[in-house]
């Protein structure tokens, strides 16, 4: 990127101006890091100061069985597949209170688009998981999901959300989105859940009064332009709605060998590579620097591993999920040496060692608990420092 243009776009992030598509571009085609990484921070500062939002919570899949067969996608299997599975109701129940401890305040549920379960399956699942858990926020489904709803119930989205709302349903999950461009997406995605639809979804859950999540899933076979298209599609729904409470570039994964069979599921492995660590921070800092209108931005941090989840802290991340303890989707292709599970203390040294000030909130990004501010940077030479893997 030539300087003049340089100076331009950090004049427009300096002034606060609204990046446009081809600021976009531009910004993903520079090569300049720490440059990319200074403005990002810069807005992040602007919006979040030094606080970094984390929450309690644990993910549960009730079913790997899927209709589909998305090219990217590790986790479904067919009916009768040897892993196959699907929780019967008080299966899902027992599984959610194992994971009760540690004043858990969200289960995360998102699952296969099964042939043969009955609608009815849903809202009762959630009314058990209410009961028995009460003080648990459920942030479940994704937009897909419900458009599978309508489908095998007749009912209407709107009908599907007011039932599942009163079931105790209190956020759709961000999942479902992809990369929405067709020229893209008709490669990658199996279902009938594209754009039209997502945001349909996602624009109604918004008029009820819901908070939802955004996502984006980056580094396959999409170019930046691609992305920076993405973005722009979420920024002006959000103009409309004001809705979306974060916005989370989920990376990518290759899948391993399944040693139940011998497969590897992910069937556009052979023409793909990852992002690499410094894509992934590009990825985050043009994301906040293009969405002047949600707060938050999140780093899914078991994609990553945990150094270059502090890292993005200062490439704009100030959202942390999770304390997670078992995450089916990405562990069934991943790997790379992430725990599985981080707990509350884990997290909050990991965002202290960061150097940035720990904030547990909750499903909507209400604040549950301030904790202190980072130690300052010479009080942290002066002890041993966690090596994070
Ligand atoms: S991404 Fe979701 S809808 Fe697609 S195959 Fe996997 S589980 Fe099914």
């Amino acid at each position: 990127m030539d300087a003049g243009l340089k100076r331009e776009l950090e004049a427009k992030v300096y002034a606060g101006e609204r990046l446009t598509r081809e600021d976009g571009i531009a910004l993903y085609d520079s090569d300049d890091l720490a440059w990319l990484g200074r403005l990002a921070h810069h807005k992040r500062t602007e919006l979040n100061g030094d606080r970094v939002m984390f929450n309690v919570n644990r993910h549960l899949n009730l079913t790997n069985v899927c209709s589909a067969s998305c090219a990217y996608c590790s986790f479904q299997r067919k009916p009768g597949e040897k892993d196959a599975y699907t929780m019967r109701i008080d299966e899902a129940v027992r599984k959610a209170k194992e994971m009760e401890d540690e004043q858990l305040t969200e289960l995360h549920i998102v699952n296969g688009l099964h042939p043969t379960l009955p609608w009815r399956y849903y809202p009762k699942v959630l009314r058990e998981l209410k009961a028995a858990l009460p003080n648990v926020k459920l942030k479940c489904f994704t937009a897909t999901e419900v458009q599978w709803f309508e489908k095998i119930s007749g009912l209407s989205a709107d009908e599907i959300l007011d039932e599942l709302m009163d079931a105790g349903l209190e956020s759709l999950t961000g999942g479902g989105a992809e990369i929405f461009d067709w020229e893209v997406r008709q490669h990658i995605v199996d279902h009938a859940c594209h754009w039209e639809d997502w945001s349909r979804i996602h624009r109604l859950a918004h008029s009820k009064g819901m908070k939802t999540p955004s996502t984006m899933l980056y580094g396959h076979i999409e170019e930046p332009r691609h992305r920076v298209d993405h973005v722009l599609r979420l920024r002006e729904l959000q103009d409309e709605t004001g809705g979306f409470a974060v916005f989370i570039p989920l990376r990518y994964q290759h899948d391993f060998v399944d040693s139940a069979d011998g497969k590897i599921r992910n069937r556009i492995q052979a023409q793909t590579t990852m992002a690499s660590p410094a894509e992934s921070l590009k990825t985050f800092a043009v994301s906040r620097l293009l969405f002047d209108n949600i707060p938050h931005l999140k780093n899914f941090w078991v994609m990553h591993g945990l150094s270059v989840a502090q890292l993005s802290l200062n490439f704009g991340v100030d959202d942390l999920d999770g304390s997670v303890v078992e995450y089916k989707i990405t562990h069934d292709a991943d790997s790379y040496g992430t725990p599985n599970t981080m707990h509350r203390d884990d997290l909050l040294h990991l965002i202290w060692d960061a150097g940035f000030q720990p904030v547990e909130r909750d499903t909507r990004y209400n604040v549950v608990r301030e904790y202190d501010k980072a130690p300052s940077l010479a009080e942290r030479r002066a002890e041993p420092q966690q090596v994070w893997a």
